[in-house]
């Protein structure tokens, strides 16, 4: 006789519940928020911890409440979480990266320093209101302007962020609008508004929004003027309606609103030209005003060096609104790099090009060493191309790429030595010997 089999098919609607399951499916339905007593079928989330749960309406309701409170907190003065770093300490950190540039460095350090201490101010006690002291930087392309911003980032204990003058355009026409930098602000404090507004913000490229020209002409200079008029309430310090993802605002976008009165604005530009200016005022100017560079003898003014004697009027004489230079009260600036200048990169700072390729090399068990004839020679045609220490890395590559091509596959050797006959050979085999120099 064949045996015969039933054979049930069970969907997940008409499958047949265990009686854990059931007892399960009744504890869960009974499931409350240890908080408002709302069911869990009538939230969209409930968190359950050991003895306790929580649903997403509570957990809202309490991170509004913490904000509020912090909030409240640092209006009575309660003094934000972080560590005073010293003007020292802050160039000794620079030092390790940035070659030079002293000025520069002791400006920005005291500026940082100082916008730390405006923020530790109680408002209880502020009689004496400290002003904020927005920082302008001039010096030739490749000297270090942006690097310098970059390595303060490492040691900021405040959100920091870079952005680029030379895509913004006034409000409405194709470009970037102002506010897009503080985007950018927002997205390194992880969108976290009271952190974003004790930030530092660097704008690189300042001077490709000079005025471009004297005369007020007809067609309306929305990538230069424009733009600064658009800067002056940024740096001055107001609430800005700001989109969180970034582009063009429209209507029925949600914003953020950031108020940009403590966040510290650095600008940084090459200013090429400014020579020009700075020799005509110290030349023509009978009488100066206290100002060291006027009162100088002529033959003792560095002309290689003019940017040194930079002042405001100049920055007005380049294009700069006077109304913007005004919002940027200090002003710093960067030396050409030399030769012995642009060598110390090369090798010194503590991820200098020669220690990054040595790196990269033992990473394949590979010694290289650089001789003092090849590291010259690698200086002397960045210099040659007029772009500062920004120069050093693609000659670099130029010479070097050949063998990173070549010995990670070619075990015969486990030395590489550069000397300037080797450096020289594989530069001119490279497109850039075909370069002409600027
Ligand atoms: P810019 O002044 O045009 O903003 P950058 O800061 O972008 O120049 O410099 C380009 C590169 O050159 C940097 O990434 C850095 O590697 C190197 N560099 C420039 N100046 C210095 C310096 N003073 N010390 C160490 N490296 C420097």
């Amino acid at each position: 006789m064949p045996i015969k089999f039933n054979i049930f098919v069970f969907t997940s609607a008409h499958r047949l519940i265990t009686p854990i399951e059931k007892k399960l499916k009744r504890t869960m339905a009974e499931v409350t928020c240890s908080f408002c007593g709302r069911n869990k079928k009538d939230v969209d989330l409930m968190i359950s911890g050991i003895h306790a749960h929580i649903c997403d309406k509570c957990v809202t309701q309490a991170s509004q409440i913490l904000l509020e409170e912090k909030k409240n907190k640092v209006e009575a003065g309660a003094l934000p979480n972080f560590k005073l770093i010293k003007p020292r300490e802050i160039k000794k950190f620079l030092d390790e990266y940035v070659i030079g540039q002293d000025e520069a460095k002791k400006v920005i350090s005291v500026a940082v320093y100082n916008h730390y201490k405006r923020l530790m101010q109680r408002k209880a006690d502020s009689d004496v209101t400290i002003e904020k002291s927005n920082i302008i930087m001039v010096g030739e392309t490749g000297t270090g302007k942006t690097y310098l911003a970059r390595t303060l980032a490492k040691i900021l204990q405040v959100p920091f962020c870079i952005a680029d003058a030379t895509v913004l355009t006034e409000a409405g026409y194709v470009g970037e609008d102002v506010e897009s930098i503080l985007t950018r602000l927002l997205q390194a404090a992880d969108y976290n508004v009271e952190a974003a507004e004790r930030g530092i913000v660097y704008i690189d490229e300042i001077d490709k929004i000079a005025r471009k020209s004297d005369n007020p002409s007809i067609t309306r200079d929305v990538s230069g003027e424009g733009v600064q008029q658009a800067l002056l309430k940024l740096l001055e310090g107001t609430a800005v309606n700001v989109p969180p993802q970034g582009g063009r605002k429209h209507p029925d976008q949600k914003m953020i609103t950031v108020n940009t009165e403590n966040i510290l604005f650095i600008c940084g530009g090459a200013f090429e030209g400014m020579a020009r200016f700075i020799s005509r005022r110290l030349n023509t100017r009978p009488l100066g005003f206290a100002a060291t560079a006027e009162s100088m003898n002529p033959n003792d003014i560095d002309h290689n060096n003019l940017l040194q004697f930079i002042s405001a009027q100049d920055l007005k004489s380049f294009g700069l609104i006077p109304e913007l230079i005004g919002r940027l009260p200090v002003l710093s600036f960067l030396n050409p790099l030399d030769h012995a200048a642009m060598r110390k990169i090369l090798v010194e700072p503590k991820n200098a090009l020669v220690k990054q390729y040595k790196k990269l090399f033992e990473m394949e068990n590979i010694e290289v060493e650089f001789k003092d004839g090849a590291i010259d020679f690698i200086v002397e045609k960045a210099i040659d191309f007029k772009l500062g220490a920004r120069g050093l890395r693609s000659i670099c590559e130029a010479i070097i790429n050949d063998a990173m091509f070549e010995m990670p596959s070619d075990k015969t050797t486990d030395k590489l030595v550069i000397n300037r006959a080797y450096a020289e050979e594989k530069f001119s085999k490279s497109h850039y010997s075909k370069l002409k120099v600027a």
